[in-house]
C-alpha cells in the first residue's frame, strides 16, 4: 500500500509591539527576570486588560496578506486551564470569531508553484516562562513574557512532505519581516511551530490520528522531526499497527528523535467561554480598507516585480527577496547604476540603450550581489559597501575598464578602507589593459613559447585556446581585456 504524508501546521509570531497585549509593560526580550511585569500581566484580583490596538492591527494586516477573509466583529475568549507559568489559570485567546480565516498562500517550492491554505489566525498572549535550577529541585518563574502577544496561524492539512511545510514557514518568516510586525527568528522563538502528522494511504481522503511535534526550533529542525515522524509511522503502518489515536510528541534535537509526551486535550477540556472584561473587537469597512492600503509590498509582489522589472530569472529574484535589505540594496544599486551611465554618457543614450541593456546591467548586479557578498561582512543594518559605490565598480566592470578579479580585490579593498572605486583602481593600479599594443606584444610572446599548445589549437581543440588567453592573462597580470585578448589569439592563429 503506497502511504502519503499529511502535515498541517500550528505556528506562533511574537509581535514586536511597544508595549504587551493587554497592559503598558515593556514587550522587549531580553529584560532581567520579572521587570517588565504589573498588576495586569501578573493577574493582580480587580484588574482589567486593555487590548492593543498596535497588535489589533498588525493581526488584522497580517490576516489580509495571507489571503484571509475578516471577522469584522471578532471578540477574545478565555482558555482555560493550570500551569505554573499562567498566573491567570487562563489564556485570553480567541476562540470562534478570529480575526482571519480561510486564507490561503502560492509560493515557489524546490522550482514549483504551490498553494497552501490557512485555516484561520487569531490573537493571543503568551504565557511566563518557567527556569528549572539544574539540581532539578526548584523551579523559579520569569513572568516578563507573561502577556505579550502572540498570533497564531493554523494551516489546513495541505502539506505533503517535510520540504513544503519548511518553505511554507521561511515564507511566513519573510512576509512578517516584510510586514515589520516581527523579527520572526525560530531560534530565538519569535516564530514558535507545531507540526501535525499523519499518514493515509495515498488516494483516501480522510485525515487519521495524528501526532502533533512540538519544541522545534530551526527551519531545518522542522524538517528532521517531521521525516523522523514520517519514518516511524511508516512503521507502525506497514506493521499493520497505525495509530488508533493522537498524541503529542516533543523534538530532541541532541537525540535526533520524537519522544512521547502526553496524550492530546480536546478543545472542550478547556472550557472557552467568552472574556468578559473586553468588548467585541469591530473593524468598521473603512478602517479594513485603510489596513489593506497599508499593507507594504509582501515578498511574492517583490519576487513577481524583480522578475518583470529588472528581467531577473525566478531563482535570482528569490534569492534576493529572501533577505529585504539585500532586495532593497540591489534596487538602489541598479538606481545607481543608471544614474551613473546617465553622468558618463549622457541622459539620452542611456534612455536608448537601458532598455536592451537592462537585463545583462540586473544579471551583473545581482550574481555579485548574490555571489560576492559573504554573509559575514555584513551587519544588522547594512551591506559592506556604500550602494553607489558599488555601482561605481560595477559601471567599470560593464564598461570593462577592470575586469572581474581585478573588480574583487578593489571590492574587498573598498570594505575594508571605505575608499571609493576610482581612487582604488590607481592605487592599485589595476587598470585593465586594453592597449592594443600591449596585448599585441604578450600575444606574440605567449604564442612563440608554446608551439604544441599553438599547433593544438590548429588542429581544432578548444580548451588549447582557452590555455593560451589564460597565458597571455598571466602575463599582464590578469590586467588584459579578456576580450581583446581572444581577438588577437584568433587573429594570429586564423581562428
Ligand atoms: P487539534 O484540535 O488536535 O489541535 P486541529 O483540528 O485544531 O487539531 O488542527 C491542528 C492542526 O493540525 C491544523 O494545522 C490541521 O491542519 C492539522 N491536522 C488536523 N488533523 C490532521 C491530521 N489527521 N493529520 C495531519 N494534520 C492534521
Ligand atoms: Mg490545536
Ligand atoms: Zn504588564
Amino acid at each position: 500500500m503506497e502511504l502519503e504524508a499529511v502535515i498541517g501546521l500550528e505556528v506562533h509570531v511574537q509581535l514586536k509591539t511597544k508595549s504587551k497585549m493587554f497592559c503598558r509593560c515593556d514587550n522587549r526580550d531580553d529584560q532581567p527576570p520579572n521587570t517588565a511585569i504589573c498588576p495586569i500581566c501578573t493577574a493582580q484580583p480587580g484588574t482589567l486588560p486593555l487590548p492593543n490596538q498596535q497588535a489589533i492591527n498588525w493581526a488584522i494586516m497580517v490576516a489580509l496578506a495571507i489571503g484571509c477573509k475578516i471577522n469584522q466583529e471578532s471578540k477574545f475568549d478565555r482558555k482555560n486551564y493550570f500551569y505554573p507559568d499562567l498566573p491567570k489559570g487562563y489564556q485570553i485567546s480567541q476562540y470562534d470569531k478570529p480575526f482571519g480565516y480561510a486564507g490561503s498562500l502560492t509560493m515557489p517550492v524546490d522550482g514549483q508553484t504551490k498553494t497552501f491554505r490557512i485555516h484561520r489566525i487569531h490573537l493571543e498572549e503568551d504565557a511566563g516562562k518557567l527556569l528549572h535550577t539544574t539540581d532539578g529541585r526548584h523551579s523559579l518563574i520569569d513572568l516578563n513574557r507573561a502577556g505579550t502577544p502572540l498570533l497564531e496561524i493554523v494551516t489546513e492539512p495541505d502539506f505533503r512532505t517535510p520540504a513544503e511545510a519548511k518553505s511554507f514557514l521561511q515564507e511566513l518568516k519573510l512576509m512578517m519581516r516584510y510586514l515589520g510586525v516581527s523579527d520572526a527568528d525560530m531560534e530565538k522563538g519569535h516564530l514558535r511551530c507545531d507540526a501535525n502528522v499523519s499518514l493515509r494511504p495515498k488516494g483516501d481522503d480522510k485525515l487519521y490520528p495524528k501526532t502533533e511535534v512540538k519544541n522545534m526550533n530551526s527551519f531545518r529542525a522542522v524538517e528532521r522531526a517531521l521525516a523522523y515522524e514520517i519514518e516511524r509511522l511508516t512503521g507502525l503502518w506497514e506493521d499493520g499497527q497505525p495509530p488508533k489515536t493522537s498524541s503529542t510528541h516533543g523534538w530532541d534535537e541532541v537525540a535526533g528523535k520524537t519522544v512521547e509526551q502526553r496524550i492530546k486535550e480536546e478543545a472542550s477540556d478547556y472550557r472557552y467561554f467568552p472574556e468578559p472584561d473586553i468588548p467585541p473587537v469591530v473593524t468598521t469597512d473603512e478602517k479594513l480598507a485603510q489596513l489593506q492600503v497599508a499593507l507594504p509590498e509582501l515578498p511574492a509582489q517583490r519576487r513577481d516585480r524583480f522578475q518583470r522589472l529588472y528581467q531577473l530569472s525566478a531563482a535570482d529574484a528569490a534569492s534576493l527577496v529572501s533577505d529585504k535589505l539585500l532586495s532593497e540594496y540591489f534596487e538602489e544599486v541598479v538606481s545607481e547604476f543608471r544614474a551613473y551611465a546617465e553622468a558618463e554618457q549622457g541622459v539620452e543614450l542611456t534612455a536608448r540603450s537601458w532598455e536592451s541593456d537592462k537585463a545583462k546591467v540586473c544579471k551583473l548586479i545581482a550574481n555579485w550581489l548574490l555571489n560576492r557578498i559573504s554573509v559575514e561582512h555584513r551587519t544588522a543594518h547594512g551591506l559592506p559597501v556604500p550602494a553607489p559605490d558599488l555601482a561605481r565598480l560595477l559601471w567599470m566592470v560593464y564598461r570593462q575598464y577592470v575586469n572581474l578579479p581585478a573588480a574583487t580585490e578593489i571590492y574587498e579593498h573598498m570594505r575594508l578602507t571605505k575608499k571609493g572605486p576610482h581612487q582604488l583602481v590607481k592605487e592599485l593600479g589595476l587598470e585593465q589593459v586594453s592597449d592594443a599594443r600591449v596585448i599585441e606584444t604578450a600575444v606574440k610572446d605567449v604564442i612563440a613559447a608554446n608551439t604544441k599548445v599553438v599547433a593544438d589549437v590548429k588542429n581544432g581543440k578548444a580548451a588549447a585556446m582557452q590555455f593560451l588567453v589564460g597565458q597571455v592573462m598571466k602575463a599582464t597580470k590578469g590586467k588584459a581585456n579578456p576580450q581583446l585578448v581572444q581577438q588577437a589569439l584568433k587573429k594570429h592563429l586564423g581562428g
